[in-house]
């Protein structure tokens, strides 16, 4: 249960009356001014009739699935003047696994622009199984990002893997990508949120979406204007495919909860020949765009050579989906 507040409401009266009834209760804020009580779950059933003879209470709602701040999240955000969500075109977000040169990106960032694409992905701390594999070339690459998109008129996305880095991160990320490995990393998710950025959040690889959901309250709590949620496959059993490509979270994320959600086919599969089907099949669900890593030389890459699209794929592949019937809402 939510209950809204009258403007000029005495909080701990209010609080101090649900008490009384059983409802234990935390404050939050609203749009434009508004305070709110979620009433938590342990609490005592009421009837809403009663809560609302309160003094001080001015509506009572039924309580959503979703944390109180996800909640009010609007189902379309901008960001770096890029719409994205509910009613948008799909966005594109291309570039390496990891950021390997300056020269690379240079290239890359054209071609993916010239192929539609509105955001630079590019990994400059990356999250390896292994410490003895690629760990990405830090900040220098945090640079060559920010230039090559500005050549390009791209936005740059790209993950923060620690509290200690996060700032560095924000000051050149239009959108700061948190990895599947770091969704429950609640001081990274604090810190990311701190930084003012919207926030790209990858769904953690066996996380629920209620999980998913409590990960953007973290970041909203301290302050983040947007989030994006990604879904980038969970983890099966069969080793064919990298993970499982959860579309039902993404057409429960676009249709039911109506959020901001887009796919990464590229850590879904880890396989680049099934990209063409698995993209359609995520606009088809509801995806509102798409992150997908793009190699100029697949078979040299420091990191998911296997999974690249190389440019001219991507070229294709941008191609289909702009000349792709809009998807179908879901059945009422
Ligand atoms: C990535 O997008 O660079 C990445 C490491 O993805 P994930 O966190 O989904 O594994
Ligand atoms: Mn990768």
């Amino acid at each position: 249960m939510i209950v809204t507040l009258a403007r000029d409401a005495d909080v701990p009266a209010v609080r101090a009356a649900l008490a009384g009834l059983g409802l234990w209760t935390v404050l939050y804020d609203g749009p434009e001014g508004t305070r709110h009580l979620l009433v938590l779950d342990h609490s005592r059933a009421v009837d809403p009739e009663t809560v609302h003879g309160v003094d001080g209470v001015a509506s009572v709602s039924a309580r959503s699935p979703r944390p109180p701040r996800v909640d009010l999240l609007p189902c379309r955000v901008e960001i770096a003047g890029i719409p994205i969500g509910h009613g948008c075109r799909p966005v594109l977000m291309a570039g390496p696994c990891s950021v390997e040169s300056r020269e690379q990106l240079e290239s890359l960032a054209a071609r993916v622009a010239a192929s539609g694409a509105r955001f630079l992905r590019g990994g400059a701390f990356k999250p390896r199984t292994s410490p003895y594999e690629f760990q990405g070339l830090g900040e220098q690459a945090l640079g060559w990002l920010r230039d090559a998109a500005d050549r390009h008129d791209l936005a740059v996305v790209t993950e923060a893997l620690s509290e200690e880095t996060v700032a560095a991160v924000a000051d050149v990320a239009d959108l700061i990508q948190i990895g599947s490995r770091n969704m429950h990393n609640s001081a990274l998710l604090r810190a990311a949120g701190a930084t003012g950025r919207p926030i790209l959040l990858k769904r953690g690889m066996a996380a629920t979406i209620e999980e998913w959901f409590g990960a953007a309250e973290y970041c909203l709590e301290r302050g983040a204007p947007a989030i994006i949620f990604c879904e980038r496959g969970i983890r099966g059993f069969d080793r064919e495919t990298r993970n499982l490509l959860d579309l039902a979270s993404v057409a429960l994320l676009a249709h039911v909860h109506r959020v901001p959600v887009i796919v990464d086919p590229s850590h879904a599969l880890g396989r680049r020949d099934l990209m063409p089907p698995l993209t359609r099949a995520a606009l088809a669900a509801g995806a509102h765009g798409l992150l997908v890593e793009v190699h100029d030389a697949p078979e040299r890459a420091r990191s998911d050579g296997p999974q690249a699209l190389c440019p001219a794929e991507f070229a294709a592949l941008a191609d289909g989906i702009a000349s792709a019937a809009a998807p179908v809402e879901r059945i009422r």
